[in-house]
């Protein structure tokens, strides 16, 4: 092991000793590791180091973790950080509320060591990946998610999949209504805050981390659910229309504004000889009846 480049660093905050004493046993050998024992420690090395995932306990006497995942949800240097609850409960309603906080998974106490371990290095992956989208140019910078030319790439693998292991796969493709409207009234720079928020809205508002969000271009945005068929992409695409309904944009202190967008949703278990291009194509059909039909809605296409 000696020569192993410890490439990542984990924070694991846990008010009882022995829970960091297991964890820290299980990671250390491959990762840089922070520990603190409270929620205000936990914010504060979170600031200062930006480490690459955070393992943080739910129950902790002076902020409970979903405080703690709030506030480094609030603030840009902390918000793309990953955060994996460590729980010793077990009720859906708490991992639902982990989950709507941004959380990227959950960590059940007494620890099994494989499962730790298999959580642990699948979310470290998936920063790496997005690392290297972002090194190669990928992402779109004003958004920060995947553009358009990350989106493909990622639809061509998980097509090859999709086919593969016969599994289905949804696209939702997304438009913001009246934006040119919305530019016009507020200006270029505020229009700019609402493509963010809304690509923020629609990040936070996906669930499994391998559901894909990117900007198509514009105002157009696109997310991709593999696995998931018509009913779930439908759930998906009513979660993000409301989400984003409900969103206020940041922008001057006695300026609230609001957006809506419309989606088109396209879902097939495609066949070797399908295209990608065409279930697009299908879902932007869908997208523009959606227009078409007054907007601030989804429709799914008809095959
Ligand atoms: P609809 O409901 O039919 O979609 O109407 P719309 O006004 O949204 O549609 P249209 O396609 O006519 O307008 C898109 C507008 O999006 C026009 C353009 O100025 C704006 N836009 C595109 N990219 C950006 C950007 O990067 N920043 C800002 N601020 N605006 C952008
Ligand atoms: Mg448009
Ligand atoms: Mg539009």
């Amino acid at each position: 092991m000696a020569d192993v480049k410890k490439e990542f660093t984990i924070l694991i905050t846990d008010d009882e000793k022995m829970n960091v004493e297991i964890l820290g046993s299980i990671l250390s050998p491959m990762y840089n590791l922070l520990i603190s024992r409270n929620g205000t420690r936990a914010l504060e090395l979170a600031k200062e180091h930006k480490p690459d995932l955070i393992l943080l306990d739910v129950l902790m006497p002076d902020i409970t973790g979903f405080e703690v995942i709030k506030t480094l949800k609030s603030s840009d240097a902390t918000d793309k950080i990953p955060v994996i609850f460590i729980t010793g409960m077990t009720s859906a309603e708490d991992e639902e509320k982990g989950f709507f906080l941004g959380a990227v998974d959950y960590i059940a106490k007494p620890f099994n060591k494989a499962i730790v371990k298999a959580r642990v290095n699948t979310h470290i992956k998936i920063v790496d990946q997005m690392r290297t989208i972002e090194r190669i140019g990928l992402i779109d910078p004003l958004t920060k998610i995947s553009n358009r030319r990350g989106f493909e790439e990622r639809l061509s693998a998980e097509w090859g999949r999709s086919v593969r292991e016969r599994n289905p796969i949804s696209i939702l493709l997304m438009d913001i209504d009246k934006f040119k409207t919305y530019n016009d009234t507020y200006g270029h720079q505020q229009g700019d805050m609402a493509l963010k928020t809304f690509a923020d809205v629609a990040s936070q508002t996906l669930l499994r981390p391998i559901d894909f969000a990117a900007r198509w271009g514009g105002e157009e945005f696109v997310i991709l659910l593999p696995g998931t068929d018509t009913e779930g992409a439908v759930v998906v695409a009513e979660r993000v229309r409301k989400n984003v309904e409900a969103a206020t944009i940041p922008g001057s202190d006695d300026l609230i504004t609001k957006i809506t967008v419309s989606i088109g949703i396209n879902s097939m278990i495609p066949e070797a000889d399908m295209m990608p291009k065409d279930f697009i194509e299908k879902a932007d059909q869908a997208l523009y009846k959606a227009k078409e039909s007054g907007r601030n809605r989804y429709v799914v296409s008809e095959v």
